[in-house]
């Protein structure tokens, strides 16, 4: 497998914070796996000899072998996700394949994402899909087949397509970053059901909003759902289709000024997720179009085209989103996915402690009792020995008293 770095071949990408954190943690799990499995063998090994071990207490050990072994599976599946929403067309494909750096969603008219669509890494060679509910793995050669597959499939709108995408082909699915693009909020969707199925987890959310036109109140009440539901969602707003200003330069700061205002407002005032100063961090004016055949030349995928009026500064603040979005996810991701697990491991080896804790000091009373009895022991025959010299000694003494008398008597019989 080829190993994929950033241009400079250092990865020092915001993102290796959550990957170096899922390391770790991993490392932990696995200590304090090798630490429970010795545990249990030496509790096996002593169980019959004495009776200091009880049987329930080697159960609850054995339980926490496979309480662990769970915490690493959910671990070794766990993940950034980051999930887009906005209207039909205001460019959520776009904006994802630009991430990516290729044309894995399929976009444009006619191609309308008319169910859930979730890219991940896998480590298979080639690409391939499940639908929801199957494990089915159908082979995906190009993004006209994957349009054409969905098309043909009878989709719901709340349900999910999985996308696995070798991870050697991409550095965002190689540190475990997950995509899900969604229909567009304009499709009278159950919002409700939206949420709980597929936003409850995601770390970040991407608003899509179209720069030519304003935040629309479906879109609004998307985000109002979902803050309701989540306390102080992570959301950045990217106005797309910027490129489209370049035509009207007269109006450019006018119109950025006017969505940044009320981008702003949407978020501090309206949402109350963040405040002025990091809204400011959280909308963009970007043309994902453009960077996705930018990236795509660059890679020699396609040719180049004639470069409108202000890519550059576009593009340079695609790259910015793309930085601040790096930090948001992984720093959000390493909160809410490991914080959990490192309070399970510290309960796990608080109680574990506590159990060997245990038997030690019924161990040691069980010494101590059996020292105490070795001295009743003792002191009981230091007094027999005692009791016996005495007895002894006063036989001795009895006998001798009688062997006098005897001999007095006897010597007086015979002077008499
Ligand atoms: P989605 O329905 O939100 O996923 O939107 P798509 O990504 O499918 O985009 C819809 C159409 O808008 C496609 O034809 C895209 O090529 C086009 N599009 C997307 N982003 C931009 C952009 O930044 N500028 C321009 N001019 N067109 C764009």
């Amino acid at each position: 497998m080829t190993t994929i770095l950033r241009s400079n071949g250092i990865d020092n990408s915001p993102l290796q914070i959550f990957v170096k954190a899922k390391k770790k943690i991993n490392d932990i799990f696995t200590e304090i796996e090798d630490y429970i499995n010795d545990t249990v063998d030496y509790m096996h090994e002593i169980e019959n000899e004495e009776k200091i071990v009880s049987k329930g207490k080697v159960k609850k050990i054995e339980d926490y072998v496979n309480k662990v072994r769970s915490i690493r599976e959910v671990l070794a599946r766990d993940h950034m996700k980051v999930a887009f929403f906005g209207r039909t067309s205001n460019g959520k494909s776009s904006v994802i394949n630009a991430m990516l750096r290729d044309k894995i969603l399929p976009s444009g008219i006619g191609h309308t994402t008319n169910c859930f669509l979730q890219v991940e890494g896998s480590s298979a060679e080639d690409p391939y899909l499940t639908l929801e509910g199957s494990t089915e793995q159908r082979a995906v050669e190009s993004v006209g087949q994957l349009a054409h597959a969905l098309c043909k499939e009878k989709l719901s709108e709340s349900q999910m397509v999985r996308v696995f995408w070798p991870k050697n082909k991409c550095l965002l699915l190689r540190d475990d970053v997950v995509f899900v693009d969604s229909p567009g909020v304009d499709v009278t969707p159950n919002l409700d059901e939206w949420i709980d199925k597929h936003c409850l987890d995601a770390d970040v959310f991407v608003l899509v909003a179209n720069a030519e036109s304003t935040l629309m109140v479906t879109e609004k009440n998307f985000f109002h759902k979902v803050s309701t539901k989540l306390s102080k969602p992570n959301i950045f707003i990217l106005n797309n289709r910027w490129d489209a200003s370049a035509t009207e330069p007269e109006f450019l700061d006018q119109v950025r000024r006017q969505h940044q205002e009320r981008a702003i407002d949407f978020l501090v005032k309206e949402l109350c997720v963040c405040t002025t100063k990091e809204a400011e961090e959280r909308i963009f004016f970007i043309s994902a179009k453009e960077v996705l055949q930018a990236r795509l030349a660059e890679q020699g995928q396609t040719v180049s085209t004639p470069l409108t009026e202000g890519f550059q500064t576009r593009y340079f603040e695609f790259q910015d989103f793309e930085r601040k979005f790096e930090e948001c996810i992984s720093k959000s991701a390493v909160k809410t996915k490991f914080e959990q697990h490192s309070q399970r491991g510290k309960y796990i080896a608080n109680e574990l402690k506590d159990i060997l804790e245990e038997i030690y000091n019924e161990a040691l009373k069980l010494k101590e009792e059996k020292l105490k009895l070795q001295k009743e022991i003792t002191d009981k025959i230091n007094y027999t020995e005692q009791q016996l010299l005495m007895v002894t000694q006063e036989m001795k003494l009895k006998i001798r008293n009688m062997v006098e008398d005897v001999e007095q008597r006897v010597s007086k019989a015979l002077t008499e």
